[in-house]
């Protein structure tokens, strides 16, 4: 096999940017265009020694689960990779992927495996579910604004289709941006140039607080502040009463982190609330909330679930955001520590702490690497501890920081498989804790993401 031969395979997997997965002659093969349980005819873009990248030229078999998909521009946006495929069969998907990293990562026993796992937790609508947008901006060279998701591995801006808008948004988005478009015509306002950096819109943030049905539109801008604030506000509100909230983010940066350092309030309040169960949260333009508020709730009463709390219980809560997680479980535990590095989600768990009236709530802030030997060694003690790192899992020192505190039960929230396999396996590696079961649960339908929240216990 050599580059640009075409070969035929079937697709037996997914992998982790939604191409399909082939195996031939000993390769295996990441197959862009292709779907489980496809037949292609594919075209070799790259070669490596055991594996190589292919593009689909011809599906010769469709796989049963293929869908047409309800969204016309999906195969073009880059927001959504499995919209063609049903989402019964990525429910699957994501239940096999999780399986085979826990085996093929960590080393545990398929049997085992396959004996402790709890069904996948999907959507019953898999659409409309996300409570945020962060909508790019960018000017067409016929001056024509454009505002969208970007494509697949680019920043070409596609904008959603008209008639439906983006399918796995609000369905409000449409209005909002549609307005913020005609507000910059009529005042000559131009998008912001990644390569010139010229221009003052970069993107569009909006929140929606899908309990208390408040709305934030928060502006990205390349300068210090923005012309025709009035009419810009009377064309919002008029756009979508539920707008509770407009603010301006000054994001003079060059690079691509959407977000800057400054957030302005220019009408309403500078914060919006929402709450998971009936726990109230203030949620402002640059905190770390889930995405998925249907299944945030699913994902985090699984982990109280798995906590297994009787009152009294001392509970270390790490990598804790603005509190989430950790309010959720200090309704059943006797004391909860926080431990988070972004000073100002610290701020905000404390103050969401106080606004639902907790006393027994302590954050802190700093690296969980650095923040909980410390703890450890002031005697503070942990009947449980709950982990729920970024993608990048945790680091081994603090896996073993863990063991060392020796909680009766340590469940461990993750967004990424095979992190999750790698750190379970060390936790599991002496022989005192072992894997009690775990459970998929799908946060973000159309895409091959998926979340997992697992609970070892110590043998006894
Ligand atoms: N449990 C929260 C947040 C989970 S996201 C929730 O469910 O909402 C992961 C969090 O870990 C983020 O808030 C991120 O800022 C934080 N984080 C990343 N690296 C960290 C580290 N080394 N130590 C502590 N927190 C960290």
């Amino acid at each position: 096999m050599k580059k640009n031969d075409v070969f035929e395979v079937e697709i037996t997997g997914l992998g982790k940017d939604g191409e399909g997965i082939g195996h031939l002659e000993g390769m295996t093969f990441f197959v862009v265009g292709a779907l489980p349980g496809d037949v292609v005819m594919a075209h070799v873009t790259k070669l490596k020694k055991t594996y190589g990248y292919a593009k689909v030229v011809k599906i010769l078999k469709p796989s049963k689960d293929r869908v047409e998909p309800p969204c016309p521009v999906s195969d073009r946006c880059g927001g959504c990779s499995l919209m063609n495929f049903s989402y019964r069969a990525q429910l699957r998907m994501k239940e096999e992927i999780v399986e085979d990293d826990l085996v093929r990562i960590g080393g545990f026993d398929r049997d085992f495996i396959r004996k402790i796992q709890e069904p996948v937790i999907g959507m019953s609508d898999p659409l409309h579910y996300r409570n945020k947008a962060q909508i790019p901006v960018g000017m067409q060279p016929d001056g024509g604004i454009v505002m969208g998701f970007y494509a697949h591995h680019s920043h070409r801006i596609i904008e959603p289709d008209q008639s439906v808008g983006c399918l796995i948004g609000a369905p409000e988005n449409q209005n909002i941006t549609d307005a913020i478009k005609s507000w910059m015509y009529e005042n000559k306002v131009r998008a912001y140039d990644e390569t010139t950096h010229k221009g003052l819109i970069r993107h569009i943030l909006i929140r929606h607080g899908v309990h208390t049905g408040q709305v934030m539109v928060c502006l990205v801008i390349n300068g210090k502040s923005i012309p025709a604030i009035d009419n810009l506000v009377e064309r919002l509100t008029v756009a979508c009463p539920d707008i509770t909230s407009i603010c301006v983010n000054i994001n003079k940066n060059t690079g691509n982190v959407i977000l800057g350092d400054r957030t302005e309030c220019i009408w309403g309040e500078p914060v919006i609330t929402d709450k998971v169960g009936d726990i109230t949260f203030d949620i402002s333009a640059k905190s770390f909330f889930q995405v998925n508020p249907v299944q945030m709730e699913k994902l985090y009463s699984r982990a109280l679930e798995y906590a297994d709390l009787k009152g009294s219980e001392n509970v270390y809560d790490l990598y804790s955001g603005i509190g989430t997680i950790s309010l959720f479980l200090a309704k059943k535990a006797g004391h909860v520590t926080g431990v988070e590095v972004v000073p100002d989600a610290v701020k905000d768990a404390v103050r969401n702490a106080k606004l639902n009236g907790f006393s027994n709530t302590n954050f802190y802030t700093g690296k969980t690497e650095d923040v909980l030997p410390k703890l450890v060694a002031q005697g503070r003690p942990a009947d449980v501890i709950v982990l729920d790192p970024p993608r990048k899992g945790a680091e081994k020192s603090v896996l073993e920081t863990i063991l060392s505190v020796a909680p009766s039960r340590i469940v461990y929230v993750s967004c990424d498989p095979a992190t999750l396999a790698r750190d379970l396996a060390i936790l599991c590696e002496d022989g005192t804790y072992e894997l009690k079961k775990y459970t998929p649960v799908d946060q973000f339908p159309e895409s091959v993401h998926v979340e997992t929240v697992a609970l070892m216990s110590k043998k006894k």
